[in-house]
């Protein structure tokens, strides 16, 4: 093949941005397994789900035969703004590993939320907007999906509550302020604003909370206030889809080029940014038409792929979300302090879990530090600070691409970077001072996590 020397960054026109969306479930000759109703132990029909999310989000969660969804022009004029994203050769990562392997990372960093998430957030408060709704509640750990989704709420004119985890709402406070500038309220949970969050507190005075906890409230606030809906940065069906624009973009790229990636990295915490970026790759291995290999890469201290049980489970803490077929570690588990927030989630994407569960893709997990210490070294050479939660997927490229360097194999290695750290300085100064822990919970420590489970497979 004819292959022009390949640019250090691969920049797709406008008009070769994708047009639609790739839902993965259309092609798995396995389904995910349906959500279920907490109460009734039936699966979620459109109708219980529409009190929860917006109808078409509903509808979009579950459709599983539906391989393409047309992304509508005003989600697509927002998505001009800042994409297409640019795919990224690592010459100067590749140089200074010495290694034969190709490195590429796909960046979503380049908005103002800094992360990939407000590929979703734009279409959720679309949706919302359509529909008449007259604002969105939601919950935020790190800050990072409160950020996007106040940005996307601002867009449509549309109200946005946010839930904080109050460790972070007092940790982070220039996240919160972002969140504020584009007209967001945000209230540190638990709060005593919900009927779940006062009885949190009273039965765990002192807490500063967690994301399971700030869920149940940001669900409780959405169904007892008329005109609002409950959404949801990461995990649902729903949120895959739309992050399927990372992947279909990097594949034109990736095609443009006449490049074939040999595996695709990507960091899990509910498996969106991971979900989204092998889909359509994932696409062509489950029609049997390539192979690829696809790992996802979990912090040590939360690993749900890696450690935890493929079950039902709940969302949430206060068990009022539906329940999902997942790795999870028990919506009871409560992972010790690390800084990749966005890691910190007890369960996984159902999509993700089934793919994983039938042999489609691998896991691993990482130590804090070495995290870390590849989030240093790409910064140095790439000139990109990048989150905690994409230095996951570094550590595992440049493993990868160490082993390259060990078998001479030229390998092609694409991962995705999935946002920018400049929130997340205090992290980096723990880790500058060498005052980061390594935590790996035990056995033991997993076993209250899994006594949370319920009992129903
Ligand atoms: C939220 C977040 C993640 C993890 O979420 P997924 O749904 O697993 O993609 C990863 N990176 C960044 C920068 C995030 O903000």
């Amino acid at each position: 093949m004819n292959n022009p020397a390949i640019p250090y960054k691969i920049y797709l026109h406008e008009h070769e941005m994708p047009g639609q969306w790739y839902n993965m479930r259309a092609d798995m000759q396995k389904k995910p397994a349906p959500l279920l109703n907490p109460g009734t132990k039936q699966p979620m029909t459109l109708e219980e789900l529409s009190g929860v999310f917006c109808t078409e989000l509903a509808r979009q969660e579950l459709d599983e035969a539906t391989p393409y969804v047309d992304i509508p022009e005003e989600i697509l004029k927002f998505y001009k703004m800042y994409r297409p994203s640019p795919l990224v050769r690592a010459y100067c990562l590749e140089e200074k590993l010495k290694t034969p392997a190709n490195i590429y990372y796909k960046f979503e960093g380049n908005n103002t939320s800094g992360s990939h998430k407000l590929n979703s957030a734009i279409a959720q408060a679309y949706y919302a907007k359509k529909q008449g709704l007259k604002g969105v509640t939601t919950e935020t750990g790190a800050g990072q999906w409160g950020t996007a989704l106040s940005m996307a709420c601002s867009y449509f004119d549309l109200d946005c509550r946010v839930y904080m985890v109050k460790v972070s709402y007092e940790q982070k406070p220039f996240r919160r302020e972002v969140m504020r500038t584009y007209g967001a309220s945000v209230t540190p949970s638990p709060s005593d604003t919900t009927a779940i969050g006062r009885k949190i507190l009273q039965e765990h005075p002192g807490t500063t909370g967690s994301l399971g906890c700030a869920i149940s409230e940001a669900v409780e606030a959405a169904t007892t206030t008329e005109g609002y809906r409950y959404v949801l940065g990461s995990v649902l069906n729903q949120v895959l889809l739309h992050q399927s624009i990372i992947g279909l973009e990097t594949k034109a790229a990736l095609d443009k080029y006449g490049i074939v990636p040999d595996m695709i990295i990507g960091c899990a915490g509910g498996g969106s940014n991971l979900g989204g970026l092998i889909a359509p790759f994932m696409g062509e291995k489950l029609r049997g038409e390539k192979d690829y290999r696809f790992i996802a890469v979990e912090p040590a201290s939360c690993p749900s792929f890696t450690r935890g049980k493929f079950a039902y489970d709940f969302c949430d803490t206060g068990n009022v979300c539906p329940l999902a077929k997942m790795y999870t570690l028990g919506s009871g588990f409560i992972p010790s302090a690390n800084h990749a927030g966005g890691l910190r989630y007890h369960g996984m994407s159902s999509v993700l879990s089934q793919l994983y569960h039938d042999g489609y893709m691998e896991a691993r997990a990482v130590e804090q530090n070495a995290v870390f210490e590849a989030a240093e070294q790409f910064a140095r050479v790439e000139g990109i600070l990048p989150a905690p939660e994409s230095a996951h997927a570094i550590r595992a490229a440049i493993d990868e691409a160490i082993k390259c360097k060990e078998t001479g194999e030229a390998k092609t290695i694409v991962f995705g970077l999935t946002g920018t750290g400049y929130f997340d300085m205090v992290a980096y100064q723990k880790y500058n001072d060498g005052a980061m822990s390594d935590f790996i919970p035990t056995d033991k420590d997993l076993e209250p996590g899994f006594a949370s489970l319920p009992d129903l497979d």
